[in-house]
């Protein structure tokens, strides 16, 4: 098959090992930067055309699209979409799984267990927002954040209302949580793709920090995940839509929370700590899903 994959660098480490994957399987592998492909947003013969080329004959689009250019990107996936082509994810669940507020809101309706979270706009209820949140500590999230930037953890109600003053004047929109103490600056990502979890680490912070990105020099080690673990991170990357998501838990004392599903999960951490081969794994869900669609095309 003919694979593109959407990446703004072809050296970034998932995109370099989904290429090496598609190739080992005997498949065409073709990086595509999104930002520089152009549309003709049309009925007849959609078209995405890069580098003064239509690009055509593609079996499906592997999207790694970054959550600063979440607009562009899934704009380029749905031209996909048009043109009938397959896409891993498709672009609503990618910008549903970007917006953290919708995400948490169809979580929630569908009975996940989430950390207790709060939503407000106006400076008159921010005394209300945190006893909402459970009182302090309590995390504060700037909506926008990624990769543990924007998160704070307020250990005091004053130190919570001067956090929310600041977002406030700063007018960004953010959710004040229920502090999850007793994760101990753990988190367990899932790596769910289709309806399994095939991977799964648990990351800890370093000391002195509750934030346990990898990023924020939080150490990967392999966990073993209970059956609710496993059942609610494929539950929870079907109800945003995603065949293909990182969902992280947290373990509290009334069960797993989940915190966050995301679109794009890195490959280099999972695939470190636990050895496997996720990128292959991608690179067979995505031919069998083609191979679903041309036995039943209606489906589609
Ligand atoms: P980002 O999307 O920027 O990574 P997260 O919401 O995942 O932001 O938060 C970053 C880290 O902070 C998480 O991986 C987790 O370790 C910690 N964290 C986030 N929310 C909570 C919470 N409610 N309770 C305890 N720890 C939390
Ligand atoms: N971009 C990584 C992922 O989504 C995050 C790694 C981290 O900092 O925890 O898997």
């Amino acid at each position: 098959m003919k694979l593109v994959i959407l990446s703004r660098n072809r050296n970034l480490y998932s995109t370099r090992r989904l290429v090496e994957a598609a190739e080992q399987l005997g498949h065409q592998a073709q990086v595509i930067d999104h930002l520089r492909c152009y549309m003709n947003i049309a009925a007849h013969n959609p078209q995405i055309h890069y580098k003064g080329q239509a690009i055509e004959q593609v079996d499906a689009v592997i999207p790694r699209i970054g959550a600063s250019v979440t607009f562009y990107g899934t704009a380029v996936v749905r031209q996909f979409e048009m043109m009938g082509v397959l896409t891993v994810n498709e672009s609503v669940a990618i910008s549903r799984a970007r917006d953290k507020l919708r995400s948490l809101q169809l979580l929630a309706r569908k009975g996940i267990g989430l950390p207790v979270t709060g939503f407000a706009h106006s400076p008159d209820d921010t005394d209300d927002l945190i006893n909402l949140a459970g009182g302090a500590p309590l995390v504060l999230k700037l909506l926008e954040g990624t990769q543990g930037r924007g998160v704070v953890l307020a250990e005091t109600r004053q130190a919570a209302e001067s956090v929310i003053d600041a977002f406030r004047g700063l007018k960004v929109h953010f959710l004040a949580q229920e502090f999850i103490k007793e994760a101990r600056g753990a988190d367990i990502r899932c790596f769910v793709i289709g309806d399994k979890v095939v991977a799964s680490m648990l990351r800890q912070a370093k000391p002195g920090e509750f934030r346990s990105n990898l990023h924020r020099g939080g150490r990967a080690e392999l966990v073993k995940i209970t059956p609710e673990e496993r059942s609610i991170a494929t539950r929870a990357a079907n109800i945003i839509g995603l065949d293909v998501a990182g969902v992280d838990i947290l373990r509290a004392n009334h069960g797993p929370v989940v915190m966050e599903v995301n679109s794009s999960p890195g490959l280099e951490g999972i695939e470190r700590a636990t050895g496997k081969d996720i990128a292959r794994m991608i690179i067979e869900f995505t031919q069998r899903k083609i191979e679903e669609t041309r036995d039943s095309p209606a489906r589609n």
